[in-house]
């Protein structure tokens, strides 16, 4: 398993940011530009770099990955909420360490 990138802002704050939640090699944050009232971001503690490396995950792996956000997001008091990925520059990826984000406290619906 690749050790932590020294070059990557998430990496940097696996280790050093006030987690939301933290657990099973996976951690919580607080958006630093929250578009939500709540607006979290999950992120695996080791260094992942987009989405599409989620194809080479282990079955139990993704499913432990998705059931983290899900139960932040209930962690969170969110019932009803938004989980986006954003895949590579063109998908709107700005940092280049897999993140989920977990969008709520308005109505999500008016907008994609
Ligand atoms: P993305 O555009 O999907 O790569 O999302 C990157 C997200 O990271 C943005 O929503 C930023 O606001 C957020 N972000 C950037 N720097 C920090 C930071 N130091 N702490 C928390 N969130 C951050
Ligand atoms: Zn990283």
């Amino acid at each position: 398993m690749p050790g932590p990138r020294e070059d990557c802002l998430f990496c940097k704050l696996v280790r050093e940011a006030e987690a939301v939640r933290r657990a099973d090699g996976f951690v919580a944050i607080a958006d630093i530009n929250p578009q939500a009232p709540v607006h979290l971001l999950v992120l695996p503690e080791r260094h992942v770099d987009t989405f599409r490396d989620v194809a080479e995950f282990p079955p139990d792996e993704a499913q432990r990955m998705l059931a983290f956000v899900a139960e932040t997001a209930a962690e969170s008091g969110l019932t009803d909420y938004r989980v986006i990925v954003n895949v590579g520059p063109g998908g709107g990826q700005t940092v280049f360490h897999l993140h989920w984000h977990i969008l709520g406290g308005r109505p999500m619906g008016e907008t994609l």
